[in-house]
């Protein structure tokens, strides 16, 4: 089992399918059990459980609000 990955809000993250609109690049916007994202192409809102949303990041684009938090 890979360690948990770091997840912030606002973290910009390429996933490895891409959405219906054919965007692979979404925006944390919810932390919780489920992580919320917004597809930066579309602009539609998803809720994906934490585990499914770690093993389909492809790479992080640019980290959200990691610094004020650590
Ligand atoms: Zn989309």
């Amino acid at each position: 089992m890979p360690p948990p990955i770091p997840l912030y809000l606002n973290d910009v993250v390429q996933l490895r399918k891409p959405h219906a609109c054919g965007g692979d690049t979404w925006q944390i916007v919810r932390l919780g059990a489920d992580i919320g994202l917004q597809c930066a192409t579309c602009g539609r809102r998803i809720l994906l459980p934490r585990a499914t949303l770690e093993r389909r990041i492809k790479r992080f684009v640019s980290r959200g609000s990691a610094g004020e938090l650590e």
